[in-house]
């Protein structure tokens, strides 16, 4: 567990748009200045609401959006891949081994092609099987440890439900048998007896292939009950990170607090803790200055809009980006 696979320093995702009546140049700054290492073997959570840049964050590292400061750089054990710089071969070996779930399966899965051409699509693009028989055994074997009937196998996604269709793209995924995969609200839209099933699908499977797992999710509930650390998102940013339990148990960001205290309490006679935050999160085209949270902070203060936090250690594997997170009773 103490290996990074996944290295990132100052990354930037920045990107250029033109508007306003008088066609004005600005530069949106979905993703600015991460700073995170995401260790083997690792079921890593990364959280936040709508906008705050997770998705971005989470395709960049896999080359999927682009890199416009900073460093990637994906560690297999046996070879380092420099992210931002890969092209043509290094970029396919690259794919092989970090992978992505995708958010909607029904989305996702193309309507004419048999569930067992789409599990093979990622071994025949890649070449990573010698021939038919081959392909279809790979197909075969991975199908049925994501628990899908080999019987399905020859019929169209429409066929499948949403937990199925779900089983079909985490196939898809493994298939080629990468060693990271990105999760982005990956049970989101499933109903939540099927989001269990699906999370200890995936929480089996991260045991038996040693995989490690970005889970990409707004719901704190979810990413509580799968991750082993979690990164809290707003604005771009990372604004605290640390083990699942110290994060649960002790936040020590305002806004990680706010989060943990919307999460509803399986008590119907309790009465709301929920931290109310005032105002919606502001825009990457213009955020506000110092620290980004500073508008809707409970316990902002005249330093907080005109220094920006450091990201710095408060506890062992506890990371944060707030003033007064040693001072502050949460
Ligand atoms: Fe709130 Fe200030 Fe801490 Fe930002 S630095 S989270 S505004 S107390």
């Amino acid at each position: 567990m103490s290996e990074n696979i996944v290295s990132i320093k100052g990354l930037g995702v920045h990107y250029p748009i033109v508007g306003g009546w008088f066609g004005e140049k600005k530069i949106v700054k979905a993703v600015d200045n991460i700073n995170i290492d995401i260790k083997r073997g690792q079921f890593f959570g990364l959280v936040g609401e709508s906008g705050s840049g997770k998705t971005t964050l989470g395709r960049a590292i896999l080359q999927a959006a682009p890199i416009s400061k900073g460093e990637i750089t994906f560690n297999d054990g046996e070879r380092k891949f420099d992210v931002k710089s890969l092209k043509n071969q290094d970029l396919l070996d690259f794919r092989r081994r970090a992978q992505l779930i995708f958010q909607d399966p029904y989305a996702a899965l193309s309507p004419r092609m048999t569930v067992r051409d789409i599990i093979a699509e990622p071994l025949e693009v890649m070449k990573l099987t010698e021939n038919k028989e081959e392909t279809n055994q790979r197909v075969r074997d991975i199908a049925s440890e994501c628990r899908l009937n080999i019987e399905h196998l020859r019929r169209f996604p429409h066929a499948f439900s949403g937990g199925q269709r779900q089983r079909i793209s985490i196939a898809r995924a493994l298939v080629a048998n990468p060693d990271f995969l990105v999760a982005d609200e990956s049970v989101a839209a499933l109903d939540v007896s099927i989001q269990a099933d699906i999370l200890n699908l995936l929480k089996s499977l991260q045991k038996e292939h040693g995989l490690t797992f970005l889970f990409i999710s707004h719901d704190l509930s979810v990413v509580a009950h799968v991750c082993d650390v979690v990164a809290v998102m707003y604005l771009g940013q990372i604004v605290e990170m640390a083990p699942n339990k110290a994060l649960f148990r002790k936040p020590r960001h305002p806004y990680t607090a706010a989060l943990l205290s919307a999460i509803p309490s399986l008590d119907p006679d309790a009465e709301s803790q929920a931290i109310k935050l005032e105002g919606e999160i502001p825009s990457p085209l213009s955020p506000p200055s110092g620290c980004r949270f500073h508008t809707r902070c409970p316990h902002a203060k005249p330093r907080c809009s005109e220094e920006a936090p450091e990201w710095r250690q408060i506890d062992e594997e506890h990371f944060v980006s707030c003033h007064f997170a040693d001072e502050l009773n949460l």
